[in-house]
């Protein structure tokens, strides 16, 4: 269950892209100042405007919020969005989820007009129709959404290659294993996932044990007044396993008393942090919403790392952040915050405005979306 989830990018930019956010900083600046246009398009200025960039608002089929801001989050994750364009010019396949969003996705990046709004119709209708949980007008949590279009996509994918495979189109070598895991890993994989490691240490004979289990998103539990770096300390805790807990040590055959914590040992391409708000309390019988203050940063460096991590220092980028504003689970509305070539930009549904962080004072309205941001 999920309240609100931050999408981060690995950095360095590119020199190119560099030079690109500093002066798009710099023109929204300006523009932010002195103007008081509504419309997105005047706001940001013909001259000012990203060269092939488009921003659509998606129309809201019934409670489809937590789909629309999660796909924009995704279209603005570059490496995924080229990917799914991509798929688009390959052969025509049968409609699947991905088919659907690759047309969505086209349809959006191939659009004459910079800004605007597009009915996701196809693409929801295809949803409804591949899973029963999204089959309804209710309400829908965001995160689930996510993991299920990431795994479905990743699905089909491996499906695919299977089929070539099978087919004899994959002619570039003599002999290939029946289960290797690198051909199994798609450019979902590529992109979104990374690896934990989950180290186990007897408290009796000192040996370590470590198992690793991969990842598409983290998901880490929220405390009152804290930061995502906070969390996730908090996620690499040290626990002690004891009495009924006690672990089955190997070498010494017996169950015994353990240390055990969780390091990330491959850090993704694209981190997905997910905050754990949505919460069961036993006593109410209901899950509730933990609206406690959390601090992210633009910038965030993973410390929680295992000393065998590749590239530990990666510093990540604030690209996306999926919100639920509202008091409960089941009630409320999810809106995207993304960052498009320097300008952080606010997708409500089918309304698109230019938001500008480093900028609060000028706009009282941007200030209170901010304020929702960092407390739901
Ligand atoms: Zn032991």
């Amino acid at each position: 269950m999920c309240g609100c989830f931050l999408v981060y990018r690995q950095t360095p930019l590119t020199a190119e892209e560099c030079t690109r956010e500093r002066r798009n900083f710099h023109c929204v600046s300006n523009i932010l100042q002195g103007a008081n246009a509504s419309a997105l398009e005047k706001e940001i200025g013909p001259e000012q405007f990203p060269v092939n960039e488009h921003y659509f608002g998606l129309v809201n089929f019934g409670n489809t919020c937590y789909c629309n801001s999660v796909l924009q989050a995704l279209y603005f994750c570059r490496p995924f969005r080229e990917k799914v364009l991509a798929y688009k010019v390959q052969p025509r396949k049968k409609e699947s989820l991905l088919t659907c969003l690759s047309d969505l996705f086209n349809s959006i990046a191939t659009q004459k007009k910079k800004v605007g709004v597009i009915p996701p119709k196809k693409f929801i209708s295809r949803l409804r129709k591949e899973n029963e949980l999204f089959d309804n007008y209710m309400q829908q949590d965001a995160h689930e959404f996510l993991n299920y279009l990431l795994n479905t996509i990743a699905d089909l994918l491996q499906e695919e290659k299977k089929q070539e495979k099978q087919n004899g189109k994959l002619q570039n070598g003599s002999i290939e294993s029946e289960e290797g895991d690198k051909t199994d890993l798609t450019w979902v994989h590529e992109i979104f996932q990374g690896t934990l490691t989950n180290e186990t240490r007897c408290l009796n004979c000192e040996a370590v044990s470590s198992k690793d289990e991969d990842f598409l998103d983290l998901s880490v539990d929220v405390e009152q007044n804290t930061s995502i770096t906070h969390c996730l300390r908090g996620f690499s805790n040290t626990e002690t396993l004891c009495s009924e807990y006690k672990y089955y040590c190997e070498q010494c055959r017996s169950k015994q008393e353990a240390q055990k914590r969780m390091r990330v040992k491959k850090l993704p391409m694209i981190l997905a942090l997910h905050l754990k708000r949505f919460k069961y309390m036993d006593q109410l019988h209901r899950y509730t919403k933990l609206s406690y203050r959390v601090v992210f940063p633009l910038e965030l460096r993973l410390f929680n790392t295992s000393g065998d991590a590749t590239n530990p220092d990666r510093m990540y980028d604030l690209v996306a952040v999926v919100v639920h504003c509202g008091s409960g689970p089941n009630r409320g509305h999810y809106i995207t915050i993304v960052k498009s070539h320097g300008f952080w930009l606010l997708f409500d549904d089918d309304i698109v405005e230019a938001v500008f962080l480093n900028k609060l004072k000028c706009r009282k309205s941007v200030q209170k979306i901010w304020e929702t941001v960092v407390r739901s």
